[in-house]
């Protein structure tokens, strides 16, 4: 699991600090299925194929409500179609059971990484909206919902392998 507020992850010299909103994305998933490549590829357009586990960093949440998590669901390393374990239809099945939308994706070959991290954003902007939208203005004090693309993000690529 990794926190895009991580020092090692999120913290680049360069990055722009001018910014509007920020939200705090967890990736989570069984060891070395590769989180961490998934998050250099997107911040760094890095990848590197040796494999160093993350050192964990404990900490504990006593309550994280599902019910404001905004979550997608990644399979990653579509490039190594020969050594598949998960087709694609079990992946989508899966999805759909759990009410999340389905992506495959390559931290290698740069495969839908970006437009996950952009649609998981859309999505996160939608709900902020949706509960900017039924919430008592009075009490929030908002004039109107969260408008933070211009322009939609493109449609993912389908996955080539
Ligand atoms: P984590 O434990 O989930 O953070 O996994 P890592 O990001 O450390 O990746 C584990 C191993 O899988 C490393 O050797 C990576 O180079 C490799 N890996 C990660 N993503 C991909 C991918 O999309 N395709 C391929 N072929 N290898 C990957
Ligand atoms: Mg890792």
């Amino acid at each position: 699991m990794a926190s895009a507020t991580d020092s090692r992850y999120g913290q680049k010299e360069s990055s722009d600090q001018n910014f509007d909103y920020m939200f705090k994305i967890l990736i989570i998933g069984n060891s070395s299925v590769g989180k961490t490549s998934f998050l250099f590829r997107y911040a760094d357009d890095s990848f590197t194929p040796a494999f160093v586990s993350t050192v964990g960093i404990d900490f504990k949440i006593k309550t994280y409500s599902w019910d404001n998590a905004q979550v997608l669901l990644v399979g990653n390393k579509c490039d190594m179609e020969d050594e598949r374990v998960v087709s694609s239809e079990r992946g989508r099945q899966l999805a759909d059971h759990l009410g999340f939308e389905f992506f495959e994706a390559s931290a290698k070959d740069n495969i839908n990484v970006k437009q996950t991290f952009e649609r998981l954003v859309d999505v996160i902007c939608e709900k902020m909206s949706e509960s900017l939208d039924t919430a008592d203005p009075a009490v929030t004090g908002a004039k109107q919902g969260p408008q933070l693309t211009d322009q939609q993000a493109p449609p993912h690529q389908d996955c080539a392998c």
